[in-house]
């Protein structure tokens, strides 16, 4: 089998997966138990792994609060925002290309009163800032922007959003779970006030992951969603993950070092895959942002090619549909159709992600597998 399902999921480092081993055998003490070494043990490898998350974002550790993914990160900022918000305000804005873990815990404000806005994206998914202007107003609580897309890569200009809501006094959320360690992720230059991470998009393990908090974890403006133990200064209860938090600690020590040479070699890749499938199969379209996109994201249209039975019919490639399974019926990507695809185009459409253990060879047989299937299937419809 060759991985390309990246975006889905990353591959746990080596490195990582060794990091993490003593912290199930030898050390196992819990981080909250001060009283004797097993325990300091414990709270001390946390607060090296909060350091590393911290510094490649930019970000202080104390600023950093430890959760069990990104999805958690997502409804803790939008919920926990909710809750405690104080200054009465009653909008909140986002985009249709937002993970469901951004849309739900929203929809779920809506049935709390709140007004919910979309900022139109364009056709390469780009958040509209015109209008995103006129729609951030004085009584926007929120404003809620991926950093990047999962299905078609497209990268958003967080910093000019983020000043945007600034303005306004709104809180800006960034889910950069695609993000972190691909692109520049920098909190401090983007001034964002809440941002998700997720350690399974970055070679880390999963169940695990962080909620950057502007300013510091105990002067959140968040009601917490767990109470019990108090851990993380009261704002998410839980006896800490501490393999999993050191192996997310070590999978963003590593890309501190190597991530941009990776995102280098990456999109050498997926240019490689690109070319290789335009020359072969010359009516082929690639979705979303040409060059303002993730290094290792590729949305490819075989026009009158239906994507899942493309990938039936190349079982040694994991890649991936985007379509939704609602009560048995494949509903296609709701991303696609947000930046104009039609129904069928978007049933045309799959995703190939592309990442640090990927080689050219695999490149090269992937690109075989597709259009030698392509061809099949085209023969196939035209008999
Ligand atoms: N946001 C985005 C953009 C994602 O791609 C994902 C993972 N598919 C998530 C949030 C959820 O992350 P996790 O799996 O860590 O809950």
């Amino acid at each position: 089998m060759i991985y390309l399902d990246y975006n889905a999921s990353t591959p746990c480092d080596p490195r990582v997966v060794e990091a993490m081993l003593p912290y199930f055998s030898r050390h196992y003490g819990n981080p909250s138990s001060q009283e004797h070494a097993f325990g300091r043990t414990a709270a001390s490898a946390v607060e090296t792994a909060r350091g590393h998350v911290a510094q490649l974002i930019n970000a202080h550790p104390q600023e950093i609060l430890f959760t069990s993914g990104a999805t958690e990160s997502n409804n803790l900022a939008i919920t926990g925002v909710i809750q405690a918000n104080q200054a009465g305000r009653c909008k909140i804005l986002t985009t249709k290309i937002e993970h469901k873990s951004v849309l739900e815990p929203i929809m779920r404000a809506a049935e709390f009163g709140y007004e919910v806005d979309f900022m139109p994206v364009d056709s390469t998914g780009k958040v509209d800032l015109e209008r995103a202007a006129e729609l951030i107003t004085e009584d926007t609580a929120l404003v809620s922007v991926q950093a990047a897309n999962n299905e078609i890569g497209t990268v958003q200009d967080i910093k000019a959003l983020a000043a945007l809501a600034d303005e306004k006094g709104a809180l800006f959320h960034c889910d950069a779970a695609q993000a972190v360690g691909k692109i520049d992720v920098d909190v401090d230059e983007w001034a964002v006030d809440f941002l998700s991470i997720s350690a399974h998009k970055l070679y880390g393990p999963k169940g695990v992951g962080a909620l950057y908090v502007r300013g510091g974890r105990r002067r959140a403006p968040l009601m917490p969603l767990l109470f019990g133990g108090g851990q993380e200064d009261g704002l998410r209860a839980g006896t800490l993950n501490v393999p999993g938090i050191v192996g997310f600690g070590e999978a963003c020590r590593i890309l501190l070092q190597s991530w941009r040479e990776e995102a280098q070699r990456v999109s050498e890749l997926r240019d490689r895959f690109e070319a290789a499938l335009a020359e072969r199969i010359p009516t082929v379209v690639f979705n979303g942002h040409p060059v303002e996109r993730l290094p290792g994201t590729t949305s490819v249209t075989f026009p009158g090619i239906d994507a899942e039975a493309l990938i039936v019919n190349t079982t040694d490639l994991a890649l991936s549909t985007g379509s939704a399974c609602n009560s048995g019926a494949l509903e296609p990507s709701y991303v696609l159709l947000a930046i104009g695809l039609d129904r069928t185009r978007a049933y045309q459409t799959f995703r190939a992600g592309i990442g640090r253990f990927t080689t050219s060879d695999e490149i090269d047989a992937a690109v075989e597998q597709i259009t030698a299937a392509v061809e099949r299937m085209q023969r196939l419809r035209s008999t």
